[in-house]
């Protein structure tokens, strides 16, 4: 746990969130902030991150009686399945210190109620037991996003996508159901090739485009002007013009399902309508 990142303890009432997201009825985060602090994390436009005084990746609040709540919770509601992760990191390092996450897996696996996990951490494999018990999928976020918009220094603390691939793999040995998540793509910036061939044999992979509204391009575009000036005039004209969007946005998924098809994946793309970049199209999200 990096020595700079304030950790904070709080009492709460529900855990249990219901949800519109299609992949479980309800979520569970067990943490508010993530010491990963990725640059692009959409979770720090939450209306929990911007009334925090502290910038983001500086801050964990830990849901301390979590575990407790949950049990309470589920003497009266049995849900069909839980989501874990849906706004932060359930395994972000805090989790080596309280074991919140793995703490909840397993009651959910004692109440053989099925589990989706949402990770772009390489701790996900502390829990590899628990998950071997579970009826669980697995989706592993790997990171594509290009150095420019990586913190440097002591700044990068986001997992780099080698240990995502390390730890797919793990889970593919223990014969964990798992998904590859490419997210976010960034237009122009992304070469799929080492990347779709390093998940070779994982069936299926999931992309996701990135999201211009809730991906802080404030804060890196001016570094991307200063590196790559024509993408960076490529995402101006994506956010004003519906028409260029849609063509780069067709064209990048033609091109990511010919460069998985060429390394055996089925791909499934998910983009956002423009300029209504939070509503996901995950229903209607294609495979190719
Ligand atoms: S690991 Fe996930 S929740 Fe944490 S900062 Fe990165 S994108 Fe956000």
């Amino acid at each position: 746990m990096p020595d700079d990142v304030s950790v904070s303890e709080k009492i709460v009432e529900r855990l249990l969130a219901p949800t519109a997201i299609d992949l479980a009825p309800y979520v569970i985060n067990p943490y508010q902030g993530c010491a990963f602090g990725c640059r692009f994390c959409y979770a720090q436009f939450s209306k929990t991150a911007r009334a925090q005084s502290l910038p983001w990746g500086s801050y964990v609040t830990v849901k301390i009686n979590a575990l407790n709540v949950l049990r309470r919770e589920l003497k009266r509601l049995r849900p069909a399945r839980v989501l874990l992760g849906s706004t932060t990191e359930c395994f972000q390092p805090i989790e080596r210190r309280y074991g919140l996450s793995a703490a909840i897996l397993a009651l959910l696996v004692e109440q053989r109620i099925p589990v989706v996990i949402l990770t772009r951490s390489p701790l996900i494999l502390d829990v590899l037991a628990l998950l071997r018990q579970a009826e669980v999928t697995v989706y592993v976020t790997v990171d594509a996003a290009p150095p420019v918009v990586r913190g440097t220094g002591a700044a990068a603390r986001e997992p780099e996508c080698r240990q995502q691939i390390q730890a797919l793999r793990g889970l593919r040995a223990a014969d964990v159901c798992c998904v590859p998540y490419v997210c976010p793509v960034f237009p122009g910036l992304f070469s799929p090739a080492e990347i779709f061939s390093a998940l070779r044999g994982c069936g299926r992979i999931e992309c996701e485009l990135l999201n211009f509204a809730m991906a802080g391009l404030p804060e890196w575009l001016p570094q991307l002007r200063q590196q790559w000036p024509e993408v960076a005039e490529c995402y101006a004209r994506m956010i004003a013009d519906e028409q260029y969007y849609d063509q780069i946005t067709a064209q990048i998924g033609s091109e990511l399902a010919q460069a998985a098809g060429e390394c055996g994946l089925s791909l499934r793309m998910h983009t956002h309508a423009f300029q209504r970049y939070f509503q996901n199209r995950y229903r209607r999200g294609q495979s190719v």
